[in-house]
């Protein structure tokens, strides 16, 4: 039986706005959003793992599945033991995982995939520019360097963009990430909403 998080996919290439889409919905009650990209950015970097995150980000690689679950799974737990994830009311929105297929099987134990938003930009050109200018605004180690972010899109067509077959297509909504943030917003909006309404009617 799949996990006990009730969860939406926010998926598609590096730079493609997953994560501002994923902290707006964020502020809507009853969605949690988590983020592996920023959970790993907040670990000590002097700790081992700490560490450990920084030699794989910073080539552009994923970091090893079974650090990135048990990290990610114990900062799920973690948030619903200080009440900030409540499992049986909020979704759980979740950006930059499963990043390839043996994270999706790693995850199926702890989540329950209600919808995936695929988020589209097939300019790659335009991604690679947002990066680089977010790299200069937050000081990112994995986009600072052009050869890094042409690594980070060959592992999302390598590694991360074959996890859609993992899952039932008609899970999959594919909505136009080159909109302006609100209209992005719009469209995934009209395929979360329903989902959420259903799981208000259905709590667990
Ligand atoms: P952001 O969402 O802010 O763009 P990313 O999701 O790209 O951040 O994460 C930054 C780095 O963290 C990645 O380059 C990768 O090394 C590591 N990372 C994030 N999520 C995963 C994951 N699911 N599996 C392995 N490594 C990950």
């Amino acid at each position: 039986m799949a996990g006990p998080y009730q969860s939406i996919l926010l998926f598609g290439p590096p730079g493609v706005g997953k994560g501002t889409q994923g902290e707006i919905l964020a502020r809507i009650p009853g969605f949690f959003h988590s983020s592996t990209g920023a959970i790993f950015r907040s670990l000590d970097m002097t700790s081992d793992i700490g560490k450990l995150f920084y030699q794989y980000s910073s080539r552009g690689e994923l970091v090893p599945d079974d650090v990135t679950i048990k990290i990610w799974s114990q900062h799920a737990y973690a948030s619903t033991v200080i009440g900030l994830f409540k499992p049986a009311q909020d979704l759980l929105v979740l950006d930059g995982l499963p990043r390839n297929p043996a994270q999706a099987k790693l995850l199926y134990k702890y989540i329950n995939v209600l919808k995936i938003i695929n988020l589209v930009c097939k300019d790659r050109e335009a991604l690679f520019e947002r990066m680089k200018k977010r790299a200069l605004k937050q000081n990112r180690a994995d986009d600072a360097k052009d050869g890094v972010i042409r690594r980070r899109f060959e592992v999302y067509e390598q590694e991360t963009r074959p996890v859609l077959e993992f899952y039932d297509p008609a899970l999959i909504t594919e909505v136009d990430a080159m909109g302006s943030p609100a209209e992005v917003l719009w469209h995934i909006l009209e395929a979360v909403a329903p989902i959420q309404t259903a799981h208000f009617q259905n709590p667990l």
